[in-house]
Order: C-alpha cells, then sequence, then structure tokens
C-alpha cells in the first residue's frame, strides 16, 4: 500500500483525545476540501508491503491505539481492510478516519470508524454516502468540521435527521482551523469561534460534544508530524 508517513504522537480528535496513539497516514485522496490540513499526503509517499507496515507500527508502540488515516484510506480498501484485521489481531485497538464517500460495510466490525461528514462550505458538500449510515456500529464516531453557521445547522439538522447520537458512540462539532495557521497555539486560528460554537450548541440542546484539535493546541499548528 502507498503510505505517506507513520509517526506516534497523541491523538489529537474523537473521544480518544489525549491518548498516545499511532498514525499510519495513507497517501491520496479524491476528495479536495477547503480546509484541509493534509495536503501533504494527496500525492507521493512510499510503497509498503503489509508486513513492513505492521512491523513499522510495532516498532513504534508495543499495544494501544493505532489510527488509520489519509488523504482518504478507503480508497486503498484491498490492502487497508487486511492491515486492520491484522492489526486488530495483534492486540491494537484500531481507529478509521475516513469521510465516508468509499463503502465502509468491509471494515472490520471491532474498527472504531471516524466519520467525517463534510458539510456545506467544506468545498465537498454531499459527499457522504447515505448508504454508510447502516454500516455504523455503536462504538464509532460522527465529526462534523464546521466554518460557520450554515456548517453547523446542516451538522445539527442531520444530527437529528438520523438519530446519531442513537446511532453511535459520539457525534462531534468541530471548528474548522485556518489551513495557514502558524505560531500562536490559541483559538484565534478557528474559522468559527468555539464560544461561538458552545452558545449555538447549548441554546438548541444538541446531542453532540464539541471538539478542538488537542494538538494544534499542543504544537505550533505549521509542525507535521504530531
Ligand atoms: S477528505 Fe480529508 S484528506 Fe481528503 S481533502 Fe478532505 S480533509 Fe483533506
Amino acid at each position: 500500500m502507498q503510505i505517506t508517513e507513520m509517526y506516534k504522537s497523541l491523538q489529537g480528535e474523537s473521544t480518544h483525545s489525549g491518548l498516545p496513539c499511532v498514525f499510519v497516514r495513507l497517501t491520496g485522496c479524491n476528495l479536495r476540501c477547503s480546509w484541509c490540513d493534509s495536503e501533504f499526503s494527496f500525492y507521493g509517499g512510499k510503497k509498503m508491503t503489509l508486513q513492513e507496515v505492521l512491523s513499522e507500527v510495532a516498532g513504534l508502540s508495543a499495544g494501544g491505539l493505532v489510527e488509520i488515516t489519509g488523504g482518504e484510506p478507503m480508497l486503498q480498501e484491498r490492502e487497508v481492510v487486511p492491515l486492520m484485521e491484522q492489526l486488530l489481531d495483534a492486540g491494537y485497538q484500531v481507529l478509521l478516519e475516513t469521510s465516508g464517500e468509499r463503502p465502509l460495510a468491509r471494515v472490520p466490525k471491532q474498527v472504531v470508524k471516524i466519520v467525517d461528514v463534510k458539510c456545506p462550505h467544506s468545498g465537498e458538500p454531499d459527499t457522504f454516502a447515505l448508504e454508510n449510515l447502516e454500516a455504523l456500529q455503536p462504538r464509532d464516531e460522527l465529526k462534523f468540521v464546521l466554518t460557520d453557521r450554515t456548517d453547523y445547522e446542516f451538522a445539527r439538522d442531520f444530527t437529528q435527521r438520523h438519530n446519531l447520537a442513537k446511532r453511535v458512540n459520539a457525534v462531534l462539532f468541530s471548528p474548522a482551523f485556518r489551513k495557514e495557521a502558524t505560531g500562536a497555539r490559541d483559538s484565534s486560528h478557528c474559522l468559527l469561534d468555539p464560544q461561538e460554537l458552545a452558545d449555538w450548541m447549548v441554546a438548541d440542546n444538541v446531542p453532540a460534544r464539541l471538539g478542538l484539535q488537542l494538538h494544534k493546541f499542543i504544537w505550533d499548528p505549521a509542525l507535521k508530524g504530531v
């Protein structure tokens, strides 16, 4: 499979935020989100066998969390499904970060899918495949990255219409971060002010949790591999 990078850091998002985690970033994406912070993963990378990836993961961590991310990892479904199966067999807890544009039915059930449903102002609206709602497991998480009120209302209405809070472990509303953000490690880089988002969520009593990208507040937001 084609790999952009592998490294160990703290998980910055989802309900696993703050935990040590090995990241396996696959190369290539079929979407072009306006706020994407992983454009370096669109091209290039290194071809690695399943065994090579497994032994590099083992070298980084003897257990715990592994996140398969990208890019869009499900573009390499034929390779990434066996990788997830073998990581599970080796005792790792496996997270899969995906847009939900590709079919998710073949993802092993023990994998925690973190599905990033694209909002109207992401630049890639309407790309989530609705049939993937049927592939969701109670351990999974749905994420909405928000730039403004329109995105928020889409996320709120989608959450309610599809009864997401009952289907999955967590629904996450996360302010988008500016792509070019660097230097200051604070919420001034968010495209949507977290305080404003918090006010809206409380007012609407939305069954979702506000998520900030922890790694952008710990390290310089421009740093890669953290
Ligand atoms: S799906 Fe993810 S990797 Fe692809 S463009 Fe959007 S944010 Fe970037």
